[in-house]
């Protein structure tokens, strides 16, 4: 039973998986369990944020249950097929590896692209509408000792307040400060890498096709958009993918259309260019007293599958489907067993996941000959069984294993 002003959850970071699990909370425990969440970005303008996310059919049936799809359909370019090459950057032909036809079920595309803004500005009227508290304010300051003595945290935000919660769920990104203050370590490494991400316009239909060419230096991925856009995520070594950014319109468009080809036609505009430096990086513990760490605050991967936000928001389904079992039979779901419960469930997974794309990235990202045909004879075989195609589709569709609940598209 919670106190007078104490809250049910409090989540520190209103991203994606911050305002996915306010949202599934809110649908499955109604209004008498009380949700705050606290990001200082709240009320502020995402126009300028070109990113694209491919949301998996999993992640695409979770958001159709909370009643956030709807919002988004038309803005979501489904994805109809996918070509994977393995090539060297000067190659006038790319010997076609690996074709996927896009659909897990029926009429289900295995994956939709969207626009980052269009999807946050969705979920974060759906927290509103369904009268959850959003505070335009980072957390500041908790202690995390308190929560071993007692059975809540008075938690500090930037704006001076204080909340008391049952239950601190760190959302806030790859850079977590909660997860720090809570002592949990992370392992991993730098790829070295970085990912140059921008949008182009080019003169053909991409027919909802993506592409995903695996060149030397990293995985160049052509992610369609609706209309004739498409997203880039090209991986180049750290130092050479800040020198290409850096170079002036005409040389970068260059590099550019060395490497995107003339398939689409010629590139008629290019957006604002972003780097991002690639890791690897899994929080060592998923909880602590009182806590758990959801979305980019738990892992970080390569994007080389696309996976990072759909394994946040299979966090959040994980999450959600524990803390709502736990709640509705009377028990304290900030109690450490409901969240090892959680950590269980996601944390294995997680490092699987993580690792796969991992090796992934590895096996491609070089030069050596040999290894090059392994991989091509690896490729070529998968494309020639169908059961084995079939299976790799519901994987990268997140759709094996044990899934959420939310994640299969059934309500709370
Ligand atoms: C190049 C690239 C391409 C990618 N492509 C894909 C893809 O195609 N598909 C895919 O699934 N994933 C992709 N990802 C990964 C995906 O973008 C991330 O996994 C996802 O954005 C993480 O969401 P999140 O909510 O966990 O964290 P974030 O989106 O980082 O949100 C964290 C929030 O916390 C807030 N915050 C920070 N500190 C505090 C604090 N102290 N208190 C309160 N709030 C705070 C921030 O303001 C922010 O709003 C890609 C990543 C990269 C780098």
């Amino acid at each position: 039973m919670r106190r007078d002003g104490e809250i049910d959850v409090l989540i520190a970071g209103g991203g994606f998986a911050g305002l996915t699990l306010a949202v599934a909370l809110r649908q499955g425990l109604g209004p008498s369990f009380s949700i705050t969440v606290a990001d200082p970005s709240f009320g502020k303008s995402h126009t300028d944020d070109e990113r694209a996310s491919a949301i998996v059919a999993a992640a695409r049936r979770l958001l159709a249950t909370l009643g956030v799809w709807p919002a988004v359909a038309e803005q979501a370019q489904p994805i109809l097929d996918m070509v994977v090459t393995d090539s060297q950057l000067d190659d006038t032909v790319r010997p076609v590896f690996l074709t996927f036809a896009g659909e897990v079920e029926d009429g289900e595309p295995f994956a939709h692209m969207i626009e980052n803004r269009f999807l946050i500005a969705a979920l974060e009227a759906k927290a509103r509408e369904t009268g959850i508290e959003l505070r335009a304010s980072a957390v500041a300051k908790f202690s995390p000792e308190q929560a071993t003595t007692s059975d809540h945290f008075d938690v500090e935000l930037a704006d001076g307040t204080t909340v008391a919660t049952g239950l601190l769920i760190a959302a806030d990104g790859a850079h977590s400060s909660i997860r720090e203050r809570a002592g949990i370590a992370v392992h991993g490494w730098d790829y070295g890498q970085s990912a140059i991400v921008i949008n182009v316009g080019h003169e053909r239909d991409h027919g909802g096709r993506a592409e995903e060419h695996f060149l030397p230096a990293g995985p160049f991925a052509i992610l369609p958009l609706k209309g004739r856009r498409s997203s880039i995520v090209w991986t180049e070594t750290t130092r050479e993918a800040e020198r290409i950014v850096a170079l002036p319109a005409a040389a970068f468009h260059a590099e550019l259309e060395k490497r995107f080809k003339l398939h689409l036609g010629d590139i008629t505009s290019v957006g604002g260019r972003r780097v991002h430096p690639l890791g690897f990086y899994v929080a060592r513990s998923f909880i602590a007293e009182r806590m758990a760490l959801i979305g980019d605050a738990a892992h970080v991967i390569h994007p080389i599958a696309g996976q990072g936000l759909n394994m946040g928001l299979k966090d959040v389904a994980a999450l959600a489907e524990v803390i709502v079992d736990a709640a509705r039979l009377g028990l304290d779901p900030g109690a450490t067993d409901v969240l090892e419960r959680y950590q269980r469930w996601r944390r294995f997974d997680t490092m699987a996941m993580g690792l796969a794309t991992d090796g992934l990235n590895r096996l491609f990202s070089n030069r050596s000959a040999a290894l090059r045909i392994m991989r091509d004879v690896g490729l070529g075989m998968v494309d020639r069984v169908p059961g084995l195609k079939r299976l790799f589709i519901r994987e990268a569709a997140g759709l094996v294993g044990e899934v959420p609940k939310l994640l299969r598209g059934e309500l709370l």
